[in-house]
């Protein structure tokens, strides 16, 4: 093992050795359901997130414990349940008769004309094709 492989395994043991003594802190198990398996950082409130959990455990301690106030341990499952939640939340509800509604996996009669006819719209018309009759 060459020397900057050693500093990078020593630097990984002991991040994975902070992150650990945080997880014990907060209980050691998921906030949600309990489970001590494939536990991940979790940001409660996105919106204060200011750099990844990943890179938290190289941080001063001040920024470190800054972030962690706003952070709490999900396991793996909890955690994608929650990220999938957010991100629905963020995009807004589905608008019916609209292409994006379709994107969207809505698949409601009013969707679907509005998919089939932006897609029988760029059949159409070759991209880069630029439609004159709007002006
Ligand atoms: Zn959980
Ligand atoms: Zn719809």
């Amino acid at each position: 093992m060459n020397r900057k492989d050693y500093i990078r395994n020593y630097q990984r043991k002991w991040m994975q050795q902070r992150r650990q003594a945080w997880i014990d802190s907060q209980g050691g198990c998921c906030a949600k359901c309990g489970s001590t398996e494939n536990l991940e950082v979790d940001h409660i409130d996105p919106k204060l997130k200011t750099m990844n959990p990943r890179d938290l455990w190289s941080r001063t301690g001040t920024i470190r414990e800054k972030e962690l106030e706003n952070c709490q341990v999900l396991c793996n499952n909890c955690h994608k349940i929650k990220s999938g939640l957010e991100r629905s939340l963020s995009v807004g509800p589905i608008v019916h008769g609209t292409n994006k509604g379709y994107n969207r996996k809505c698949r409601c009669s009013a969707c679907k004309t509005a998919h089939s006819k932006s897609t029988s719209h760029y059949k159409k018309h070759p991209v880069g094709y630029i439609d004159r009759s709007f002006g």
